[in-house]
């Protein structure tokens, strides 16, 4: 009977779980979604019904929204003819993943059951290489593109995560770049709520074992000149205090003092 496994094998190769590495070894079928490109012959070595769905990148002129649609095509036509299938895509499978929810929306409600297990994304590298804790402040998150283009008020006194910089203002969804206008749009944006000079952090995590990250450290209004790839996140810290809610801490019968 068809099933759907959705797993992720991290930003680097040493990033696998021995859960994930288990399922690969074990499958009936391996689709390579999107993996860390690392990762790929190790995978290929663990199971050796691996296929790579990379192919439908390579399509002239084919959008974003469309590779998504065949891989989940591609994922769904499978499950439904009883193989069991594993879906592997790198980071956590379920973080800014399109074509693998997309498949298993589909399949959850024909009745197929479908698993995800975690895997190490992006944000909880940036935690790590940027030596920080996202519970000091808080820690909001965003697809860059959306946090620009909708309307919404940043909570300055908790820390802001942007994925998706390198296709700021990418509105079209056929290209791999940042809409020209973008960055420059989410460097104005920012600095209606953070000084211009706040220092935010371009972070690309390594996606070899060994290697240093980027941490470009700049200041928001250099954001519209700056080098962004495809695995480039923005982290901006928070500018100021959060304030405690005097009323709230009545309700508990407590006061600041009370609160280390
Ligand atoms: N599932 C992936 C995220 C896919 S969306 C994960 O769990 O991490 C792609 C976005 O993830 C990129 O635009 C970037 O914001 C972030 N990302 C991917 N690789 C990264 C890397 N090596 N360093 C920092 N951010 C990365």
């Amino acid at each position: 009977n068809g099933s759907l496994t959705i797993a992720g094998c991290g930003l680097h190769p040493g990033h696998m779980t021995l859960e994930t590495e288990s399922l690969i070894k074990n499958a009936e079928k391996v689709l390579l979604v999107a993996p860390n490109p690392l990762s790929i012959q190790h995978i290929i070595s663990l199971n050796s019904t691996t296929e790579h769905l990379g192919k439908y990148y390579n399509e002239d002129g084919i959008s974003r929204p469309d590779i998504y649609k065949k891989m989940a095509k591609h994922i769904i036509d499978l499950v439904r003819s009883g193989v069991q299938v594993v879906t592997i895509f790198y980071g956590h499978p379920g973080v800014f993943v399109t074509s693998t929810r997309l498949a298993s929306d589909v399949l959850k409600q024909e009745g197929y059951p479908v698993k995800m297990l975690p895997g190490i994304a992006a944000d909880a590298c940036l935690y790590a290489d940027l030596d920080l804790d996202p519970a000091d402040t808080g820690c909001q998150s965003y697809e860059a593109t959306r946090f620009l283009l909708t309307k919404r008020t940043p909570d300055t006194s908790a820390a802001l995560i942007l994925w998706q910089l390198g296709l700021t203002g990418e509105h079209t969804s056929d290209h791999f770049k940042p809409g020209e206008q973008g960055l420059k749009a989410l460097s104005k944006l920012l600095q209606e709520y953070y000084p211009a000079e706040h220092m935010i952090c371009i972070y690309e995590a390594p996606t070899l074992p060994g290697f240093q990250p980027r941490k470009d450290w700049i200041a928001i209004r250099e954001l519209s000149e700056a080098e962004v790839s495809v695995i480039s996140t923005l982290y901006v810290p928070a500018c100021n205090e959060s304030v405690f809610a005097q009323e709230r801490l009545e309700w508990l019968g407590i006061s600041i003092t009370d609160i280390d």
